[in-house]
């Protein structure tokens, strides 16, 4: 039997996180050894997550947490519910975390949990079960001080509500800061669940004014149209922008006019997709990417741009919403052509922000307003583009190479002054 097997010759996101390291070193001039320290993932669990369904069948999931860094403080990072979800990819996106914490200089490590559930199979109870059995599995390594797990893709603020009773139960008081991304009810922060979408427009609209393209007049294509790119294509048009074209998994959408986002997002809560919108022209998913706009903006998972369609992407400037969206070989392509891709560990680092301010609350036992936190969002996004810009600018280099640079010389530093024990 012949057997197709792409995945031998395509990289995978863990490649390109690799890589994206030893770029770095390089630059830094740190040698292989430094790569092996900082490559390697301090902790890793991997856990069976045994499932009774309503019709009282077990399944069994396989669930992960990575805890890629500690140097900098606990880990942090989302939990994702998705069926595809294996170790490499945690693995992937637990050092991504890592990198971005430095970057916005929270006071964090890097960590990403996966369960490989697909979560629009199940009842909301066969999810909570899930949930709680996934958290009473990695409990020995998450807490306050630990490893706080938040949102992604998959998960949501009830999830966060779950997770955070069955590990308060366990230690027999509540533990608001064991999670972040709750419910406002249970001490999630004002403002947390708009916040990666809000930090992707900030920097969206920094980055087509560095390039000459005004707000007002400019064209858009989100493609993901979940958590991050529903607030996203909002926010990006209440600046001016014209969003013309979104997709999701299942397809696209596209007016050269501009969506009415109103009658968009009616349509998918009743939905649960763009296909199917009147108000404007179907197309396929993978032809948002490549639409004659200024920006793009993927908000969904890894790997969409790649080496196949990124010469088709014509967008001036790429916003990477999601996790790794464009590979390594993708990426040379776009720097090449020009393209100002500003990479996700900035991108979208809002959400990180504000789950540290919500942290940062539950600690203080004191709830700031919204005000503030959009304030204080605001500041650190906008310190994190102009340190990137400015050191993309004095050595010639990309976005995202200045600011995996940054990044990882701040990790580095932190190990070289905490020493090696013993
Ligand atoms: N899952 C989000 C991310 O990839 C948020 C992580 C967090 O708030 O800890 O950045």
């Amino acid at each position: 039997m012949l057997i197709d097997s792409p995945a031998t010759t395509v990289a995978t996101p863990l490649d390109d996180a690799r890589k994206q390291l030893r770029h770095a070193l390089d630059f830094l001039d740190y040698g292989d050894d430094v790569f092996q320290m900082l490559v390697t993932p301090r902790r890793e669990l991997a856990v069976a997550v045994p499932l009774r369904t309503d019709d009282g069948r077990i399944l069994t999931l396989r669930g992960y947490r990575v805890q890629h860094s500690l140097t900098r403080g606990p880990a942090k990072g989302g939990l994702r519910f998705s069926p595809g979800v294996d170790l490499d990819e945690v693995r992937a996106l637990a050092m991504w975390m890592t990198w971005k914490c430095a970057l916005v200089d929270l006071p964090y490590g890097g960590a990403k949990g996966g369960l490989a559930i697909d979560p629009s199979q199940h009842s909301r109870a066969e999810l909570e079960r899930a949930t709680r059995r996934y958290t009473n599995e990695i409990l020995p390594i998450i807490g306050p001080d630990r490893d706080i797990p938040a949102p992604d893709i998959g998960t949501d603020e009830q999830t966060m509500a779950w997770i955070m009773d069955t590990y308060s139960a366990n230690l027999g008081y509540t533990v608001p800061d064991v999670v972040t991304g709750k419910p406002i009810s249970l001490g999630g922060s004002l403002g947390r669940a708009t916040a990666t979408s809000r930090g992707v427009a900030l920097v969206a609209l920094a980055a087509l004014a560095h390039v000459g393209i005004r707000a007002e007049g400019a064209t858009a294509s989100v493609q993901g149209y979940g958590k991050v790119g529903r607030s996203a294509a909002r926010f990006l048009s209440e600046a001016g922008v014209r969003i013309v074209c979104v997709a999701d998994e299942h397809g696209a959408v596209y007016r050269s006019a501009g969506l009415d986002l109103d009658a968009l997002d009616h349509h998918v809560d009743t939905h649960r997709t763009v296909l199917g919108f009147d108000g404007g022209e179907s197309l396929a998913a993978g032809d948002a990417l490549t639409l004659d706009v200024d920006l793009l903006v993927p908000a969904a998972v890894e790997g969409v741009i790649h080496e196949g369609n990124a010469p088709s992407v014509t967008a001036r400037v790429v916003v990477e919403g999601a996790n790794g969206p464009t590979t390594t070989a993708a990426d040379e392509i776009l720097a090449a052509q020009g393209t100002l891709v500003v990479p996700d560990i900035l991108a979208n680092a809002g959400g990180v922000i504000v789950s540290y301010f919500e942290w940062a609350q539950a600690k203080q036992t004191y709830r700031w307003s919204l005000d503030t936190v959009e304030e204080r969002l605001r500041t650190r996004m906008v310190a994190a583009w102009d340190e990137v810009l400015a050191h993309a600018i004095r050595h010639r280099t990309t976005l995202r190479r200045a600011a995996m640079t940054i990044a990882v010389a701040r990790v580095y530093d932190a190990h070289r002054n905490r020493g090696l024990y013993p």
